[in-house]
């Protein structure tokens, strides 16, 4: 479990009716880690819709933020909205619970009065982090020789890297 600052995020049961009921939470967490490097500029939105059938809550989860990150190749920040999804079923029946072996299943014990979303939010938004971390697709990067940011300007590193067979028939 990630230990972060991060507010409480649960759903009274009291306000799910059968059917769907959908909830919105913003957190607000400046300068939060969003990995190595990165942080979360904004606020985090969450959006959950919880569809009630009888004693199961099939909950949507929709996490979204944007991240300034460190680019991998140029290593220029830059800004990334990100957004994950998460499908997990809450149920009041214990079998169904039990049965289930993984945990996309979880109990609501008895007498709970809310769901407690807080670690799913948290596990959501950082499997939303991209792995590879691209200003764009198309960086350039640095010069391996000059450090020079390709994207930017050119250098004229390439001109030394002449194969050296060239350069006998050079001399010929
Ligand atoms: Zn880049
Ligand atoms: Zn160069």
């Amino acid at each position: 479990m990630r230990s972060i600052d991060f507010k409480k995020v649960s759903i009274p049961l009291s306000s799910v009716k059968e059917g769907i009921s959908t909830f919105i939470f913003r957190i607000e967490s400046p300068n939060l880690q969003a990995g190595v490097g990165g942080r979360f500029l904004s606020g985090i939105d969450i959006r959950v819709e919880i569809t009630t059938v009888g004693d199961n809550l099939f909950v949507d989860l929709v996490v979204k933020s944007e991240g300034l990150f460190e680019c991998d190749r140029c290593c220029e920040t830059f800004q990334k909205v990100i957004e994950g999804h998460l499908h997990i079923v809450y149920t009041f029946d214990r079998l169904k619970a039990q049965g289930g072996k993984d945990d996309e299943i979880k109990l609501i014990p008895f007498g709970m009065n809310e769901i407690d979303i807080t670690q799913d939010v948290i596990d959501v938004l950082y499997l939303a982090i991209p792995v590879k971390k691209l200003c764009r697709d198309t960086c350039k990067g640095l010069c391996p020789q000059c450090g020079v940011n390709l994207n930017e300007k050119d250098c004229t590193c390439q001109k030394e890297d002449i194969d050296p067979r060239w350069e006998t028939l050079k001399l010929i």
